[in-house]
């Protein structure tokens, strides 16, 4: 063979095989138009190639006897060298390749989670109370609650716990939640802020701004037809009304597509037994929401 041809051939083998096309086909005879000349000084490509012929002029293969290009030839053992012994590399069957009209379509991004919230929350040092908790409270109960109680935040019992309303407050909002038919564990509770004030102080204004972005996705994540605020704090926080509890509460206010309402919180009464009365007739108001009366 020419040798000008045998070389052409090489460069088009090797260029073929770099595209992972190992077999080829040789036409009938008489049926191959000559290669055209490559003129001097046509460009070599960058892997040595001379350059494709266009699309338009090149061959169109007709199968007659494939031509299995041989293995390349193993090189043979160092005279000496003990040769370890590989094993085979287990034959995988070829991973799936997508296409671009075969990627899969976009996850559906729903709510958020109480879980993935929880977890972003992670170990929170996003203000200074980070500094003396000793657990976060992130609050607890039903995920789908039709009803959410919002504290101001975790007194010493929950702050040792990890569990919101657990101490004195808890065992009364537990009974008021009775007064009304439910149980605890269906309802959902939770806090302004996630983490114990110092002495039970209330969470100033850089805590509350820290921590409330997670209180709003945790209702977001419950979708809650009431959520009720226990105390100014919650109050504030929630409905951004700065009005005395005592003038408001009771009453429904819109919030996204929950309503809200405001309460005394229980430690208040704990401390003014006089004030059990408006807990009382607050409850009753919420029982006789969720009941549809
Ligand atoms: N008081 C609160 O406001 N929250 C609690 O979790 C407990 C007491």
């Amino acid at each position: 063979m020419d040798e000008r041809l045998h070389e052409e051939l090489v460069n088009w083998v090797d260029f073929y095989r770099e595209l992972g096309i190992e077999e080829f086909y040789r036409r009938a005879p008489g049926s191959v138009a000559p290669l055209p000349a490559t003129p001097a000084g046509t460009a070599v490509g960058a892997h040595g190639h001379a350059p494709l012929p266009q699309a338009a002029a090149r061959p169109t293969l007709t199968e007659t006897k494939p031509v299995v290009s041989a293995p390349p030839p193993v090189p043979p053992p160092l005279a000496g060298a003990s040769q370890p012994v590989v094993a085979a590399p287990p034959i995988r069957p070829p991973a799936p390749s997508l296409s671009l009209f075969e990627t899969p379509p976009p996850k559906p991004t729903g709510p958020e989670t109480l879980e993935q919230i929880r977890a972003d929350l992670g170990d929170c040092q996003r203000c200074k109370l980070a500094g003396g908790r000793h657990n976060i409270v992130f609050g607890e109960g039903n995920p789908h609650a039709e009803l959410v109680f919002v504290g101001e935040g975790p007194g010493a019992d929950e702050d040792e716990q990890g569990r919101p309303f657990v101490g004195r407050a808890g065992q009364l909002l537990n009974r008021m939640i009775q007064t009304i038919g439910m149980k605890r564990e269906e309802v959902y509770i939770c806090n302004v802020v996630k983490c114990r004030p110092p002495g039970n102080r209330v969470p100033e204004k850089d805590e509350v701004e820290a921590c409330s972005p997670f209180l709003f996705r945790q209702f977001e994540a419950i979708k809650p037809r009431l959520i009720c605020c226990l105390g100014a704090p919650a109050v504030r926080t929630v409905l951004g009304i700065k009005e005395g509890i005592t003038k408001i509460h009771g009453q429904f206010y819109d919030f996204a597509t929950s309503k809200a309402l405001a309460t005394v919180h229980p430690a208040y009464v704990l401390r003014n037994a006089r004030e059990e009365k408006i807990l009382r007739e607050d409850f009753e108001k919420i029982r006789k929401f969720l009941k549809g009366k």
